[in-house]
Parts: structure tokens; C-alpha cells; sequence
């Protein structure tokens, strides 16, 4: 991937084949006699309807039977962000046509997770998502239909012998004995498949295309097969389902979709998506013009897993705390994290789609991040590994030992607010903290014995504090294994940031530290990369093999008052370290606050 140019934010679109074809098809007019009647139909439903007011539909499909992630992000990205550019409606429907794999709780999931990332399906009169299962009347018809009209036909080969005689690339398929059945027998037997009359297995209905196609899935492919199971829609009342091949263009058209947009290990299928389209349109049963398929690249991101499968297992596995780890791809774990829906938008914009797959780097999607949390976020100063620094004249430069005095920072930076930008509503905020005679400090901001080019505290070096005071480094107190206990530095009265001295004095650098009159314990928990390849589960490899030892590190930090009164879920940037959320679940009122880093301030994956 060519790296981004800054300027291609979300409201600079590029151009993309999808959205080529799009415009096409509104030039030319190719949908623009579709009628809609204001929930999916067939053909003589949709007659009834009005000119259909969208003027494109789009749909967001996914199977309820897991937690989607970063690639079903990019793919509600693509799905809604085109339906809404262009004046058309995407749909959420639930593919839940597979009786075996789904849950309502995942049900509940998508629905949460599209409407974080921004996006809406309602339309007048209809504010539910669809269910591909309110669709197996239809696609039961639809079955029958092909029958009569001589397109599919029961095949009773066995397993084995209906897998040999499909061929394979060089080889063409054989006809199966039963090819040749006729309508009113197929029809018969295709009812008894229905009615439980036949074994789970027994038989299947097979689409009649042709046993030479070189196109594999064009050799007569299976559409219905039986299979006892209880579907969490529609309960016992069927024992035969659809083939997902079968359903998915059905579903399609029912809902009048017109671009119907997936991943590109569906192109195979495209043929008979469009087959099956003719087909039915030919029998009357569903309303021309037909939707078209269109395959872009899935998301492959480096270090991530992104197989609903296998995140299942690192769940089920305990290798991670849940599917929303913050740790996990999953959208509810990025959430977590502190990943930002308008992050995730961007990095859908900036990835752009293709038709070839390639490997996004990981650091795209933390720039992204970045980006959008760097004039948002408030700025907070956390001791993450703490050392107490004693300025030791204290008394002396203020009277007493208990003396403290208010600082004063913008939350935000005026910096931080780009040039042209309208500065964000919170941009005036002040924060205060205060300074006193003991100070946190980073344990890695003294040296007794400073290396080359070193220049936060060492015996007589001056630095400030950032937004307090600046101090001379005089010494420090060790234990008896030789560890540092304390830092000892005097404060050079008269040099507080803001006020008219502040530059009398020269620091060498600025540290970032916290007082021990104010200062907030706080629970850090650090996070990095779950694996630690950055293609953990090529090739067949072993992805638990390459989990990252060293993906959580927690740690006891001291963070300014501001920090400690953060919302659950609101995201700060403290100084120096990157940007850190409160833990939405764990950081509660009245208790430890809990925070998760998201990122670091730069770029140092892979580094
Ligand atoms: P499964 O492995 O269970 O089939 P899936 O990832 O294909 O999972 P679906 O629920 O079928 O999940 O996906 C819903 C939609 O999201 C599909 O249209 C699919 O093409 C798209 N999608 C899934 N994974 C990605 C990905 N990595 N990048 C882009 N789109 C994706
Ligand atoms: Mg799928």
C-alpha cells in the first residue's frame, strides 16, 4: 500500500471501483425502475410499492454467529458509508440461514457495533434489522419453482460418489442417475424432504446447470439439504435449510438491493448468483432488475488474527480476559482499547478498496487513531514508574514544608489544534494540579552518573518540572541493596511556568511528574500486540505459538487530579507516553481508576 498523504481525511473520498460502478449504474439509469413497497417481497410485492426513494441499497450481511472485528469494520465502512454518499439505504441483515452456529447474544453485539461506528439502517416505518430466516417461505418457493421449470432436481447419490462424480479442474463432472428424474417426481420427493419423510443426509435438491462447467460451482451446486436442527428464529418448523449460495442471492433480491458488495472469495459464486438472478426473474418470482455481486480485498491486518474462529478460541482458551479484550481485533475489544468510531472510519476511508489482496499495516490503523484523538483528547500527566523527588528547600523558598501552589495547563494545547481548524468546544479547558515539596517522577528521569547527551536530572543539572517550577538536581537517597529511594533537587523560587521569571532561569529539558499532595493512584494496565509476527497464522502456522508473552503489563502509576476524574471510556493523552482511555467496565466512581493505553505517541511498531 502507497503510504497515505495527511490530506486524505474522511472528506476527501477517493475514487474506488465500487464507487465507478455506482455511478454508472445512476447515469445510466440501470435501477432506476425499481419499485419498493417498504419491506422485502417478491415480485408482485414490490409492483405494489413506490419508485423505490433510495437510490441504491447496499447490505451489511453478517452470520450471528460470533463477535465481528476490524474486517467487518471496513466492510460496514464500505456498505453503509456508500448507500449514505449516495443516496441510498444499506441494510443490516442477519444471515442467519445456517440453523446451527447462532446465538442471540451475537444478534445483540452487531446491532451495538454498527450503531457505535455511526450508522443507521432505519428507514421510514422500519427501524428493525432483517433476518434472511423471515425469507425461508420464500426461498422454499423459489425451490419449487426451479423444479417445475426443470432447473434442480432431488439427487439421492450417496456422499461419497456425488463428491467423485463432480470432477475436478481437469476433469468434468458425471451426470448423477438422478438427473433425469422428472418434474412431478422431483417435486414429490423434494416435498417429502420437507414433510421429514428422509434422514438428515439422505438426499439433497441440486441446482441443473451443467456437470462440464469448468466453473466448479456451476456443476449442478447443492440448495437445499436436510438437516434436523433447531433455528433460533424459526424454532422446529424446518428440517431442510437452504445453501448459503442459494439463500444469499435470494435474500438479495427480496430486499432489492443493488449492489450487492463481499469479499473476494466469493468471485467463484458470482455466476451462479447471476443464474440463479435470471432464473427467478424468468419465473415471475422476483423482480427485475436483479441485484449484481462485486468482490473487494478483505482486511488483512499484520499482527492481527481476524478468523472468527480462531479469535473464538483465544476466548475459549482464556489466552485473552474475553471477546473484548482489549487486546482483541474484535470491535467491542478495539472499543475498549479506545478506539474511536471516527478512527475506524478513517482507517476504512484511508485503506480505500481494491481487488487484490495485500497486508495493511498495523500502524495504519494507530495513526488513524492518532489522528483523530490529537485535538480531542486532553493532555494529563501520569507518573507511570514512580520515584519520589524531594525538594529539599523548600521551607526555605516558601515558609514551610506544607506549603503547596496551584499550576495551571490547558487541557489542550493550542498546538494541538491544527491550522484552520475550529478549535474543538473543549479547547478553553484549564487544568490545575498542585506542586509541593514531594513530587512523583519517572524513575528513568534520574541518573547518578549520566550517560552521553543525558539531559533530565543529575547532580547539578537544571530542569523544570513541566507547568511547575524549574529545580537543580543535588543528589539522591539509596537503599541498602543500592536501589534509588529518593531524588533530591532544590526548587529556583521565582521560575513557575506562566509567570514573568519563568524564562530567567535555563532548563535543559522539562520532565513530567505528579505531587504527592494530589497525585491519584491509578492502575495503568499497558498494553502491546497480542502476537508477535506479524503474520501469525500464514501458512498454516500455529497462531498460539506467536502469541506475545509481554501483551499486558500492569502497573501502579500516580496520575494528576483531572485524570483521576475521568468518564468511564474517555480518552486522554498523557504527556510523553501516548494516549490512555478509562477502562469503560473497570473504572468506576469512587475506586481505583483504571486506565488502558491505546497507542504511543509515535509510530514504533515493528521497531
Ligand atoms: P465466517 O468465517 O464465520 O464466515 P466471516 O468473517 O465471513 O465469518 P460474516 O459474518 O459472514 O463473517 O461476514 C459479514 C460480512 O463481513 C461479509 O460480507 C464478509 O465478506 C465481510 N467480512 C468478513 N471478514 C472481512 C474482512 N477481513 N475484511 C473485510 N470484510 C470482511
Ligand atoms: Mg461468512
Amino acid at each position: 500500500m502507497n503510504a497515505p498523504t495527511p490530506k486524505d481525511t474522511a472528506d476527501t473520498k477517493v475514487s474506488n471501483f465500487l464507487r465507478q460502478i455506482i455511478e454508472k449504474d445512476l447515469e445510466q439509469g440501470t435501477y432506476a425502475s425499481r419499485r419498493w413497497a417498504g419491506s422485502p417481497g417478491d415480485a408482485a410485492h414490490h409492483a405494489a410499492g413506490e419508485p423505490d426513494p433510495a437510490k441504491i441499497r447496499t447490505r451489511f450481511p453478517p452470520e450471528p454467529n460470533g463477535y465481528l472485528h476490524v474486517g467487518h469494520a471496513k466492510s460496514i465502512c464500505i456498505n453503509f458509508g456508500l448507500a449514505k454518499e449516495y443516496g441510498g439505504v444499506c441494510h443490516l441483515r442477519f444471515d442467519d440461514t445456517n440453523p446451527e452456529k447462532e446465538d442471540t447474544e451475537y444478534v445483540n453485539s452487531i446491532i451495538d457495533a454498527v450503531k457505535w461506528l455511526g450508522f443507521d439502517w432505519s428507514q421510514p416505518g422500519n427501524d428493525k434489522p432483517y433476518q434472511a430466516s423471515d425469507y425461508f417461505d420464500f426461498m422454499y418457493r423459489a425451490a419449487e419453482a426451479l423444479i417445475e421449470a426443470g432447473y434442480a432436481y432431488v439427487d439421492e447419490q450417496s456422499a461419497e460418489d456425488m463428491r467423485a462424480n463432480r470432477g475436478d479442474f481437469g476433469k468434468p463432472g458425471v451426470d448423477s442417475p438422478y438427473r433425469t428424474r422428472s418434474t412431478a417426481e422431483n417435486l414429490a420427493r423434494f416435498r417429502e424432504m420437507r414433510d421429514g419423510k428422509l434422514d438428515d443426509g439422505a438426499a439433497v435438491l441440486r441446482a441443473k446447470i451443467d456437470m462440464a462447467s469448468p466453473n466448479i460451482n456451476l456443476r449442478d451446486p447443492a440448495i437445499y439439504r436436510i438437516r434436523r436442527a433447531t433455528h433460533h428464529h424459526t424454532g422446529d418448523k424446518w428440517c431442510i435449510y437452504p445453501m448459503y449460495t442459494f439463500a444469499h442471492p435470494i435474500e438479495d433480491a427480496l430486499e432489492q438491493i443493488t449492489h450487492s458488495i463481499c469479499t473476494l472469495e466469493f468471485e467463484d459464486q458470482r455466476p451462479f448468483y447471476d443464474w440463479l438472478m435470471e432464473r427467478l426473474c424468468e419465473c415471475k418470482l422476483l423482480a427485475a432488475p436483479s441485484p449484481k455481486q462485486y468482490e473487494f480485498a478483505r482486511l488483512n491486518l499484520t499482527y492481527v488474527i481476524t478468523s472468527k474462529r480462531k479469535l473464538a478460541q483465544l476466548v475459549n482458551e482464556g489466552k485473552v480476559s474475553g471477546w473484548d479484550d482489549p487486546r482483541m481485533p474484535t470491535i467491542v475489544g478495539l472499543r475498549r482499547r479506545g478506539y474511536t468510531p471516527e478512527s475506524l472510519r478513517l482507517f476504512a476511508d484511508r485503506i480505500g478498496v481494491t481487488k487484490s489482496d495485500s497486508w495493511i499495516d498495523y500502524s495504519t490503523l494507530e495513526g488513524c487513531l492518532r489522528e483523530d484523538l490529537e485535538n480531542k483528547a486532553h493532555r494529563g500527566m501520569a507518573v507511570l514508574d514512580p520515584v519520589k523527588l524531594v525538594l529539599t528547600n523548600w521551607a526555605e523558598a516558601f515558609g514551610t514544608d506544607d506549603y503547596t501552589e496551584a499550576c495551571t495547563q490547558p487541557a489542550l494545547p493550542h498546538s494541538a489544534i491544527a491550522e484552520g481548524q475550529t478549535p474543538p468546544e473543549n479547547s478553553n479547558v484549564q487544568r490545575t494540579f498542585l506542586i509541593g515539596k514531594e513530587v512523583w517522577i519517572e524513575r528513568e528521569d534520574f541518573e547518578e552518573v549520566p550517560p552521553k547527551g543525558y539531559k533530565r536530572l543529575f547532580p547539578g543539572n537544571v530542569v523544570r518540572l513541566k507547568g511547575g517550577y524549574v529545580i537543580e538536581c543535588t543528589g539522591c537517597a539509596r537503599d541498602a541493596a543500592g536501589n534509588v529511594t529518593e531524588v533530591h533537587a532544590k526548587v529556583i523560587p521565582g521560575t513557575k511556568s506562566g509567570t514573568p521569571g519563568a524564562d530567567s532561569v535555563k532548563a535543559k529539558a522539562a520532565i513530567t511528574w505528579v505531587a504527592v499532595a494530589d497525585g491519584v493512584q491509578a492502575e495503568v494496565r499497558l498494553y502491546d500486540r497480542l502476537f508477535a509476527e506479524a503474520h501469525p497464522d500464514a501458512g498454516g502456522k500455529d497462531f498460539l505459538q506467536s502469541l506475545n508473552p509481554d501483551s499486558l503489563k500492569v502497573v501502579t502509576a500516580y496520575v494528576e487530579p483531572s485524570l483521576a476524574q475521568a468518564q468511564p471510556d474517555q480518552k486522554f493523552q498523557f504527556e510523553r507516553f501516548g494516549y490512555f482511555v478509562a477502562d469503560r467496565l473497570d473504572h468506576v466512581e469512587g475506586a481505583k481508576p483504571v486506565f488502558n493505553r491505546v497507542t504511543g505517541l509515535k509510530d514504533s511498531w515493528g521497531k
